[in-house]
């Protein structure tokens, strides 16, 4: 048994690239000062740090691990899938994660393009006009459709344009857990859970396990000890992989949780790529 009490590396993570205070590189310098032998950066919903940090990862001798944090939606309730060394150039990836970001404006956008395919004439500002703030939705465009005189009800736009099945359907990007799991999957990456001790989703894992779900985050935060041994035992159950992080975002941001803290050893670094290879 290796001791546990130096970290090697923090695998959880957040960046100026999401909701983290440090930037990619001034994160990587950090751990690099604290003797870290790998940082795993993990922003919600994007990568865009990642070309900062692996570069300064280079320049400190530090290892990098390339990750996400997907925020995922399952009855409303948020379940945060961690994704570990998915391909850099994964266009499967990228693309999802734009979508991601603008999910509402540019299914609004992608919802209009195809009804302009249809030969009905509707424009962004069309639908902005019914939209009062930044949540634009299927409703605004229907009211368009209506108040462009395409169709009589917004029931009919539905029915007939905006709705699933219909010629200019565009599905939602609300990910669920599964979804998130598989997204990681596709772009050549490991699915772990995240903190699975902050929402008591535990009999969710089996059915997450067969979608595809690697690891499982022991060491976290907001864990108890309790909350590690449990997962520990899970973990084992199903032949999963146990990471660890601090889920830092900034002393500033959340008081107490330093980097390094929470974490990991190496092995599990070597043990995520030995999944990314297979
Ligand atoms: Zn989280
Ligand atoms: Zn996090």
């Amino acid at each position: 048994m290796k001791s546990k009490s130096i970290t090697e590396v923090d695998l959880h993570c957040h960046t100026t690239a999401s909701d983290g205070i440090l930037t990619p590189r001034q994160l990587i310098i950090l751990a690099s000062q604290l003797g870290f032998k790998g940082i795993g950066i993990t922003d919600h919903d994007t990568i865009q740090g990642w070309t900062e940090a692996m570069k300064a990862g280079m320049e400190t001798g530090i290892e990098v691990i390339r990750g996400i944090e997907l925020n995922t939606d399952m009855n409303g309730l948020e379940v945060h899938v961690l994704g570990y060394e998915m391909q850099p150039d994964s266009s499967y990836l990228r693309k999802h994660l734009g979508i991601l970001q603008e999910a509402r404006v540019q299914r609004m956008h992608e919802i209009i393009s195809k009804l302009q395919d249809l030969n009905i004439k509707i424009t962004v500002e069309d639908v902005r006009r019914f939209a009062g703030g930044e949540s634009v939705g299927r409703p605004h465009i229907a009211q368009a459709l209506v108040e462009l005189g395409y169709v009589i009800s917004t029931r009919e736009a539905f029915d007939r344009f905006i709705g699933p099945g219909a010629p200019a359907y565009v599905p939602r990007y609300k990910l669920s857990p599964i979804q998130g799991i598989e997204l990681i999957r596709e772009s050549g990456g490991v699915p772990v859970l995240a903190h699975p001790g902050l929402k008591g989703l535990d009999e969710h894992i089996p059915i997450w396990v067969d979608a595809g779900l690697q690891g499982l985050e022991i060491s976290h935060s907001d864990h108890s000890s309790e909350d590690e041994k449990r997962y520990i035992e899970i973990a084992e159950k199903y032949g999963l992989i146990m990471t660890g992080g601090s889920d830092f975002h900034g002393e500033v941001r959340k008081p107490g949780v330093q980097l390094g803290k929470w974490g990991t050893s190496f092995d599990v670094v070597t043990k995520i790529r030995e999944l990314v290879r297979k």
